[in-house]
């Protein structure tokens, strides 16, 4: 039996749940990631080096974040260019722990979209009842 999906895609992703059931969290600090779903008990990491893939979504976060204040500083004018790149790195830095973990969720839930896991719980119900 599947879990209910109480959540939103964009919800589960914003608060970091899980890309299987959506209800389990899957950071049990601010930099590591649980190995396996609490609530479904999928495994996160399919394969060795599974989160390569999160990189590139943190490039896309990583360019949401300092959009905005690139943005205004190119509206109001006259920043030197060294200005533009020393505003983004602090940016880029203090939000690194929200980028690191937005692109690891985002990467869970395309990966999820695109491939499908099994049902862990019936493999679980299966083996319980063997
Ligand atoms: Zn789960």
């Amino acid at each position: 039996m599947q879990p209910d999906k109480p959540m939103s895609l964009g919800k589960a992703v914003l608060s970091f749940r899980c890309s299987h059931c959506r209800q389990g969290k899957v950071f049990k600090s601010l930099w590591h990631t649980n190995e396996t779903c609490p609530v479904c008990g999928i495994q996160f990491e399919r394969e060795y080096g599974y989160f390569l893939m999160s990189i590139f979504m943190g490039y896309i976060w990583g360019f949401l974040v300092i959009l905005p204040a690139m943005l205004t500083m190119l509206l109001i004018g006259g920043f030197p260019i060294y200005l533009f790149v020393i505003v983004a790195m602090v940016l880029l830095l203090l939000f690194s722990p929200l980028i690191f973990r937005l692109s690891r969720v985002s990467w869970l839930h395309i990966d999820e979209l695109l491939d499908p896991r099994e049902d862990v719980t019936e493999w679980r119900q299966i083996a319980d009842e063997n």
